[in-house]
C-alpha cells in the first residue's frame, strides 16, 4: 500500500510524485499516458527558465526527475475508480480490474480540448492548428488567423491574440456570443478583430504542411465563405478527464474538481492538482505548482491522520 498515490503522469502528476517522494513516505504514480498534453506540444517558450524546449523533451526531462526519487511508477494503466475501502485505505480500481491502496490520493488526470472534429484539423494541428492562445499567439506574429467559438475563452483568445497577429476572425456557430458583455464589448471595439456568427466551420484548408485557411457555412444562407488565415484557435471547450470521478466527489457542472487552496477534493484525504481541478489559467508552470500544493496538503493530512 500506499501513502500518495498520484493518478495521471503530466506536469501536474509528476510534480506531486516527485514533492511526495522527498518527503520520503511510499509514493506510487499511475499514468495511462506518461507526459500527458505536454507529449502532443510542439515549441514550449513560457516555461520559466527554459526559454524554448519541445514537448517530448520536456516529458523526457519530468520522467528523469521523477525517477531519481523512489517512485513507483505504473505506465499504460488507465484508473477506472476511486472509493474508500472499509479499512481506512483509498482504493483505486483499474481497467484489468487490479486495486491498489493508498492512505491518500492525488488526482492529476488533466483535460483535454474539445476538437471540431472537421477535415484537415488534425492533419494540420500544431501545423496552425491550435488550442492555447498564450503558448502559440507569438507563432503567428504579423498573420492573420480565426477563433473559433465565442464563448469567454474564444473572445479572450481573440482580444489577446489582436495585440499580436495582424487581424483575427471569431466564427461563433450560434446566433450570440456566450462570453461576458465586458468581454464583447472589448472585442467589438478593437479594429482588427471581425465576429462572424451563425457560422459552422466545416473544414482546415492547408497546403506544404501549413495551414492557409478554413472553410464555413453560413447557417442563415447556406453558403459557403473562405476566410484566409495562418493559425486557427479552437476555443470550444476543455473538457476534464473526470469521468470516472462523476459520483466520487464534488465536480462542477463542467466536470472540473472542486479544489481548496490546499488542493483537498471534497472526500478526505483526496487531493487534485492541474488541469482537471477548478484552478484557473491551465498551463505547464500552473499545473505544476499546483502539484506541489497536493503533494504538500496530502503529506500535511498524513501527518494529522
Ligand atoms: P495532463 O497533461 O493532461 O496529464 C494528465 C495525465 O493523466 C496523463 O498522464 C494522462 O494519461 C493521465 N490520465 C488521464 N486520465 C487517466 C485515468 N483515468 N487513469 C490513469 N491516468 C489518466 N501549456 C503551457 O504552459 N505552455 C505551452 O506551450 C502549452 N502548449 C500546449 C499545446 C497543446 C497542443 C496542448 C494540448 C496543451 C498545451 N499547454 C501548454 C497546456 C498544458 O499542456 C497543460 O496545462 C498541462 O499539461 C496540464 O497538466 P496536467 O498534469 O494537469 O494534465
Amino acid at each position: 500500500a500506499f501513502d500518495v498515490l498520484v493518478v495521471g503522469g503530466g506536469p501536474a502528476g509528476a510534480s506531486s510524485a516527485i514533492y511526495a517522494a522527498r518527503k520520503g513516505i511510499r509514493t506510487g504514480l499511475i499514468a495511462e499516458r506518461f507526459g500527458g498534453q505536454v507529449s502532443d506540444t510542439v515549441g514550449i517558450e513560457n516555461f520559466i527558465s527554459v526559454p524554448y524546449t519541445e514537448g517530448p523533451k520536456l516529458v523526457a526531462h519530468l520522467e528523469e526527475h521523477v525517477k531519481e526519487y523512489d517512485v513507483d511508477i505504473m505506465k499504460a494503466q488507465k484508473v477506472v475508480a476511486l472509493r474508500d475501502g472499509a479499512d481506512g485505505m483509498k482504493e483505486v480500481e483499474l481497467s484489468n480490474g487490479a486495486v491498489l491502496k493508498s492512505k491518500t490520493v492525488i488526482l492529476a488526470t488533466g483535460a483535454r480540448w474539445r476538437e471540431m472534429n472537421v477535415p484537415g484539423e488534425s492533419e494540420y494541428k500544431a501545423k496552425g492548428v491550435c488550442f492555447c492562445p498564450h503558448c502559440d499567439g507569438p507563432l503567428f506574429k504579423g498573420k492573420p488567423v480565426a477563433v473559433i467559438g465565442g464563448g469567454n475563452s474564444g473572445i479572450e483568445a481573440a482580444i489577446d491574440l489582436a495585440g499580436i497577429v495582424e487581424h483575427v476572425t471569431v466564427l461563433e456557430f450560434g446566433d450570440t456570443l456566450r462570453a461576458d458583455a465586458v468581454l464583447v464589448k472589448k472585442a467589438e471595439s478593437t479594429a482588427n478583430i471581425k465576429i462572424i456568427k451563425e457560422a459552422m466551420t466545416t473544414e482546415v484548408l492547408g497546403e506544404n504542411g501549413k495551414v492557409i485557411g478554413l472553410k464555413y457555412t453560413d447557417r442563415k444562407t447556406d453558403e459557403t465563405h473562405v476566410v484566409d488565415v495562418a493559425g486557427i484557435f479552437v476555443q470550444i471547450g476543455l473538457v476534464p478527464n473526470s469521468e470516472f470521478l462523476k459520483d466520487t466527489l464534488e465536480l462542477t457542472n463542467r466536470g472540473e474538481i472542486v479544489v481548496n487552496s490546499h488542493g483537498e477534493t471534497s472526500m478526505a484525504g483526496v487531493f487534485a492538482a492541474g488541469d482537471v481541478t477548478t484552478a484557473p489559467y491551465k498551463q505547464i508552470i500552473v499545473s505544476m505548482g499546483s502539484g506541489a500544493t497536493a503533494a504538500l496538503g496530502a503529506f500535511d493530512y498524513l501527518i494529522r491522520n
